[in-house]
């Protein structure tokens, strides 16, 4: 019986937004709204969206000793994360600066202050969250060194989920080790790169497969998901909503999905699951703000 259904290793940022008329070109000053705080970053909000759900979690991540820090976590204690493994220190809390146009496009810069600093040292420190672990999941705002000691560290037995964003290309051990590999659209074609010829999610999720991951998902947004390993490739229908704002959907989908993997349910079953997650997180404004609790998940149609 392991201690935490989820353990996330990955970055928390504070979310700074600003909505403005239109962006600022060079040297140019507009005025925007006020300025709204939010907790964010993908692996806080992972942690965020697995714990509401009632999964045992725990986050590994480095925040600064700061406003912000301690904004993400009490976020994360709000929610009922385990922060034991929440480093404080070295550099300000990673920080995203997001402009919002009318048309709610965004545009963002992204510093990745602390997060930048979550060493493999660090990962090796936890190697007793990793063997309370059932399953460890990963996205890469950390350094691409962190995640692959990641895997290195993985207690027998348990199972590794990946988001690759933001995408770029992966060692073949880190490849190797996830099951699944989730990716976006967007994710699917910047690690295909030149391979991604086809406008075909089933020709993306069978070349991905074919780079050496256990099982693929590729989230489609409001057309669902679709699933592929050894077995076969799936789709995996959306839930219909009125989507007011989809930040974050992917983190709760994949939050999701890995705490009903580490639970024992085959892919597509887990998959349909996150997709309901993904469909609730969409309906609300905001990302952590928007996950669901497992009641809420259950009052939806499948
Ligand atoms: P990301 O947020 O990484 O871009 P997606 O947009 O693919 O990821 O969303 C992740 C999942 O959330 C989707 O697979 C789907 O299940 C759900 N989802 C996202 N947008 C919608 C939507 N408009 N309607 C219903 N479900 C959605």
């Amino acid at each position: 019986m392991y201690h935490y259904d989820l353990l996330v290793v990955g970055s928390a940022n504070a979310d700074l937004v600003i909505a403005v008329e239109r962006r600022p070109g060079a040297g140019e000053t507009v005025l925007g709204s006020d300025l709204a705080v939010h907790p964010g970053g993908k692996g806080a909000n992972q942690a965020v969206a697995a714990a509401r759900l009632g999964a045992r979690t725990a986050l590994l991540a480095r925040v600064g000793a700061d406003d912000h820090g301690r904004l993400l976590l009490d976020a994360q204690r709000a929610a009922g994360v385990d922060t034991v493994g929440v480093l404080v220190g070295g550099a300000p809390t990673g920080v995203a600066l997001i402009t919002v146009d009318p048309s709610g496009d965004n545009s963002i810069v992204v510093s990745p202050g602390a997060n930048a600093l979550l060493t493999p040292a660090d990962v090796r420190a936890a190697a007793s969250l990793f063997h309370a672990s059932q399953v460890v999941s990963a996205q890469l705002e950390i350094p691409l060194e962190t995640v692959a000691e990641v895997v290195r560290c993985l207690a027998p037995g348990s199972r590794f989920v990946l988001n690759p964003s933001p995408p770029r290309s992966l060692p073949g051990d880190v490849l190797a080790a996830c099951d699944p590999l989730v990716v976006n659209e967007h994710e699917a074609r910047v690690i295909l790169g030149e391979a991604c010829v086809s406008d075909v999610p089933e020709d993306w999720a069978r070349l991905l497969l074919a780079k050496g991951p256990r099982s693929v998902v590729v989230t489609l947004g409001a057309e669902g998901a679709l699933v592929a390993s050894r077995e076969g490739l799936a789709r995996v229908p959306s839930v219909r909503v009125a989507a007011v704002d989809t930040t974050g959907a992917g983190d709760a989908f994949t939050a999701a999905l890995a705490w009903r993997l580490g639970a024992g349910e085959p892919l597509t079953r887990a998959a349909a699951y996150a997709a309901r997650v993904g469909a609730a997180a969409v309906t609300r404004a905001g990302a952590q703000e928007s996950y669901p609790t497992a009641g809420e998940v259950e009052g939806t149609a499948a």
